[in-house]
């Protein structure tokens, strides 16, 4: 990989961009939101920190970006078989960006695992911490051969339709 390869965050419209069959199946399921909480943003890449330094300098302030976590459980109504979804995404957003977000999601599902994590990961939009990294494990780094990737599974799909029909009540909007 050279040093300027570079991959684009996708974006909430981007993650709903997903198959026809998935989004079918996505109405199969019940969706409850179980915590939420906020969490201030540290830049992913040594570029970014360096950014953010020069935007501090610039306005004589630390500069903290702040998101909000939100989780998930959802179960499918046709086998009650429950799976835990997690997206973060940036608070304060403007009503008119709120489609080009870049959110970083999760799903403990074998679908998200098997075809979503390594794309997903690609693009920095994977929500990760130690338990879930231990839980993906090579799926994080491991390109699917066999399967056709995607970048949402149902479950994920339908906890985003749920974050877009509820952003002013989530995130603070301007
Ligand atoms: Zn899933």
């Amino acid at each position: 990989m050279s040093l300027f390869s570079f991959t684009k965050p996708l974006t909430l419209e981007d993650l709903k961009d997903i198959d026809s069959g998935r989004i079918q199946r996505s109405k199969d399921l019940r969706i409850k939101k179980v915590d939420q909480y906020l969490v201030t943003d540290k830049p992913d890449t040594l570029l970014g920190t360096i950014y953010r330094k020069f935007l501090e300098v610039i306005a004589k302030k630390p500069f903290e970006v702040l998101s909000k976590v939100l989780k998930y459980e959802i179960v499918n109504t046709k086998n009650n078989n429950s799976h835990i979804v997690i997206i973060k995404v940036p608070m304060h957003v403007d009503e008119k960006k709120l489609m080009k977000q870049k959110v970083k999601i999760y799903c403990d599902c074998s679908d998200f695992m098997y075809r979503c994590a390594w794309v997903l990961n690609n693009h920095n939009n994977l929500f990760l911490n130690s338990r879930i990294k231990d839980a993906l494990g090579i799926a994080i780094s491991t390109q699917p051969m066999k399967v056709k990737p995607t970048v949402a599974c149902k479950h994920a799909y339908a906890a985003i339709e749920d974050l877009i029909k509820n952003y002013r009540q989530y995130l603070i909007v301007k």
